[in-house]
């Protein structure tokens, strides 16, 4: 793999045009090879053949194909979670996770090595940031399961920007990964099949309600008590709850869509039916829906999952004050591919940070 070469997928429809034009190539090269990327899943120079042999040879010295070396795969005793690890280039990891349902294939990826906000229960937390993805390796990590899913005859019909990192932390690049595999001459992927999750980056939420997308958002939230959620979430020091909710509350306003929180239920610390009624207050009038997700294990955090019986009462609670709510489904733990699970483990010559 070649590093000082660009990876391919970092480019839209317009740039590669224009680049085939100071090429001297003719235009509809440019959108066949798009064509080839995201809809065929080109990968190796054979595959564009029916190219004059120069052309190839150049799109090849120019551009890497491919940034992604797969490290290790490891699938779920029950097959339906395969969680992928990768090592970029510059010898950075990430991890990508595929979860099979009987009606749609979620992918969750990466957004940065590592991530700056430190949330205490979480393994890609407690590695600390590495750096941001480009937007060409956001859109990598779809293409390379469209490509293996294809070979099924199946596709990837969701992803949800929760892997590794935060999204908004890496605003542009997440953003135009989205556009990129929204093109209809393209990979043709809604946005609305997308969702970004958030610690709750303020002027981020701010400028996301502004641009007006049909990209769903979930917020992490964990607490109602800034003591409590600074406690866990550092980014909370920062952007506090109430000026969290009220952020919320003009997104959904403006936008006219329906919010997520997350929820990690972490025994005896936020899963007491008080806390519940906590929430439910919090979020009344707001169109939302809460996700909660019994805490997975991380090396660095010894707070335990809640019962199933506490867990079950705190979404009764919800439920009664008319707040939908779901338990996510536990996915992956056997492999560490569940939420907030996601570090390099797997790389044993890079030290942790
Ligand atoms: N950085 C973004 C997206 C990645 S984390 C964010 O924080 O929202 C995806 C989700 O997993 C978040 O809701 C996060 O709070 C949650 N999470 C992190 N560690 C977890 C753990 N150990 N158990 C359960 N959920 C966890
Ligand atoms: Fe980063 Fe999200 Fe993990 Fe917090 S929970 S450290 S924001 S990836």
């Amino acid at each position: 793999m070649k590093m000082n070469t660009r990876l391919i997928y970092n480019l839209d429809l317009a740039e590669l045009e224009s680049l085939f034009t100071q090429w001297e190539q003719p235009a509809y090269r440019a959108k066949q090879l798009w064509q080839g990327l995201y809809q065929q899943f080109w990968t190796r120079p054979e595959d564009f053949s029916t190219f004059p042999k120069e052309l190839r040879q150049k799109i090849v010295n120019e551009f890497s194909l491919s940034h992604l070396q797969e490290v290790e795969r490891l699938y779920s005793k029950d097959e339906q979670t395969t969680k992928v690890l990768f090592k970029l280039p510059d010898g950075q990891p990430i991890e990508t996770v595929l979860m099979r349902y009987e009606e749609r294939n979620t992918l969750c990826i990466s957004t940065q090595a590592g991530c700056a906000m430190g949330c205490v229960f979480c393994a890609t937390g407690q590695m600390g940031f590495r750096r941001n993805l480009t937007s060409g390796e956001i859109v990598e990590q779809v293409i390379y399961f469209a490509r293996q899913l294809k070979t099924e005859g199946e596709r990837v019909t969701n992803v949800v920007l929760m892997g590794m990192g935060e999204p908004l932390h890496n605003y542009e690049a997440s953003l135009a990964a989205i556009d990129r595999l929204g093109d209809p001459d393209g990979f043709n992927m809604g946005a609305r099949r997308f969702t970004i999750s958030t610690v709750g980056l303020i002027p981020a939420i701010k400028r996301f309600t502004e641009e007006k997308r049909q990209i769903g958002l979930a917020i992490s939230l964990h607490a109602t008590e800034d003591e409590l959620r600074s406690s866990m979430l550092p980014a909370n020091q920062r952007y506090p709850i109430a000026d969290l909710i009220q952020a919320c509350r003009e997104y959904v306003d403006f936008t006219g869509r329906r919010i997520t929180f997350e929820w990690a239920l972490i025994q005896n610390v936020n899963d007491s039916q008080e806390e519940a009624r906590r929430l439910a207050e919090l979020l009344h009038g707001l169109n939302c829906h809460v996700n909660v997700i019994p805490l997975n294990p991380t090396n660095g955090f010894n707070g335990e999952r809640s019962t199933r019986e506490r867990v079950s009462a705190f979404r009764d609670v919800l439920e009664s004050h008319g707040i939908s709510c779901t338990v996510r489904v536990r996915r992956g733990i056997d492999i560490q591919a569940g939420c907030g699970q996601l570090a390099e483990h797997a790389i044993p010559t890079q030290p942790s940070a």
